[in-house]
């Protein structure tokens, strides 16, 4: 997997050594409630933990971190040493929980599962079984974890405020961490970067952190990195201006890429977009198999389609060419059409992320084909293309596939072609379709060979 080196830097949050201490902590708890365990000796007690923090990735400098946790853990009383006899009757010094603790597991053995929980999911939300295993607490910990976590999928507030007053977290960010560990995406429906949903999945387009400028891997960006990486679910939060917001969904980050996109300020900006498939629960246990199967195939991986259109390419979709004339138009077609193949061949290279990838177009294509349609409707069956222009100053225009991509049509030039908006209406719905379509691919493919040859 494509791994951040967090232990280095993560950025906001708990230090390296409470992550060390709190694995010392949950790891003697492990040792208490897995019967048959003894208490260990010290340099036992500092070579299991640190085995544990090197699996984990949680220690940055090996055994002195297991040291470092054990000296914490006695100083603040949560463990104490102890004399036993070992096996051939001399005294040994053991370590292990104090003995007020150990007590309360005992009695209280429902109390001590949710405090054991609070520092799991604060230190390590969304345990791995693995893990769990690990430290010993798969058993006392699994099935209780995730129960006492607030707030609860469905729950409405009137006010950001109000959820930061109660959950922690900066009110104003659009991503934010809360007190108990989990990162919290919000969106908003009435805004007009209402983050979309994948039609075929029902997974969500989530863009990030960042109302202007290009948006860089920082922040919350960043804290969605790092679930991304760790797989970790977040909480998914959608609000409207009548109700204000409600926690919709828990959701896994099953792709990154960042794409062309335009801010508040009406500025074409490289943004992140997180795709989110929702999930029951931070328990991975109850993930679908398909979601588990995409995050498999995803690897972390990250798709950058604003390396397709670089600087200037990106402003102004057909005046420009008009001004370079045709042999410019010939380079620049050229250019676009081999790096709208090559996405298309990474496209091609997944199957599970596939349905993702027909919904993110490859922008290079469609850059290539308003060039090519120099600002007019293609179909050469079009009975009048409106001369008027959009609002925005763009030519009437709506780049189409040919042959549909949910059909193995490619995202390529050739398989599309720039249709007025009557055009394309007599395209999808028009009682000649078929014969139209056939006309369409016969144009498209015939533009593009004389671009290609020019
Ligand atoms: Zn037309």
């Amino acid at each position: 997997m494509n791994k951040l080196n967090l232990a280095k830097e993560r950025k906001s949050g708990p230090s390296e050594k409470d992550f060390q201490s709190s694995v010392g902590f949950l790891w003697s708890v492990g040792q208490k409630v897995t019967q048959g365990k003894v208490a260990p000796s010290r340099s036992e007690a500092s070579d299991d933990l640190s085995s544990i923090l090197a699996t984990f990735n949680i220690s940055s400098d090996g055994k002195k971190g297991a040291d470092r946790a054990i000296d914490r853990l006695l100083e603040v009383g949560l463990w104490d040493v102890a004399t036993h006899p070992n096996t051939s009757g001399g005294p040994v010094e053991v370590v292990q929980l104090a003995p007020e603790y150990s007590d309360f597991i005992d009695t209280e053995p429902q109390w001590a599962a949710s405090v054991v929980s609070a520092v799991l999911t604060r230190f390590f939300p969304g345990p791995s079984k693995e893990f769990l295993d690990n430290i010993g607490l798969e058993g006392f910990a699994r099935g209780r974890l995730y129960s006492s976590l607030l707030p609860q999928t469905g729950e409405w507030f009137s006010k950001r405020l109000g959820i930061s007053a109660e959950y922690g977290g900066d009110w104003v960010r659009g991503i934010v961490r809360f007190e108990d560990g989990y990162v919290s995406a919000f969106s908003k429906t009435s805004s007009p970067y209402a983050d979309k949903v994948i039609q075929s999945t029902g997974w969500i387009a989530y863009v990030g952190d960042g109302l202007y400028g290009d948006q860089n891997l920082i922040s919350g960006n960043w804290k969605m990195a790092e679930c991304q990486d760790q797989r970790i679910p977040v909480r998914f939060w959608r609000g409207d201006d009548k109700r204000g917001y409600r926690f919709e969904t828990w959701a896994v980050i099953v792709q990154r890429r960042r794409q062309w996109g335009i801010d508040k300020y009406d500025n074409e900006r490289k943004e992140y977009v997180w795709v989110l498939a929702p999930v029951p629960s931070p328990d991975v246990e109850s993930w679908p198999i398909s979601i588990r199967d995409a995050l498999d195939d995803d690897m972390a991986k990250f798709y950058d389609e604003t390396r397709e259109l670089v600087g200037e390419d990106v402003e102004g979709f057909v005046q420009d060419e008009l001004e370079v004339g045709l042999r410019g138009l010939v380079e620049s077609y050229a250019c676009l059409n081999s790096r709208a193949s090559e996405a298309e061949m990474v496209r091609r290279a997944t199957s599970t992320t596939r349905k993702i990838q027909d919904y993110f177009r490859s922008p290079s294509a469609r850059k290539a084909v308003m060039q090519r349609s120099g600002g007019r409707c293609e179909s050469p069956e079009c009975l009048g293309h409106p001369y008027e222009r959009s609002v925005n100053g763009d030519p009437m225009l709506e780049v189409d596939h040919v042959r549909d991509l949910a059909q193995g049509g490619k995202d390529v030039p050739v398989n599309m072609i720039a249709l007025c908006p009557n055009c394309h209406a007599l395209k999808t719905r028009g009682e000649n379709k078929d014969e139209l379509r056939k006309a369409l691919v016969k144009a498209a493919r015939d533009k593009h060979q004389k671009l290609i040859s020019g």
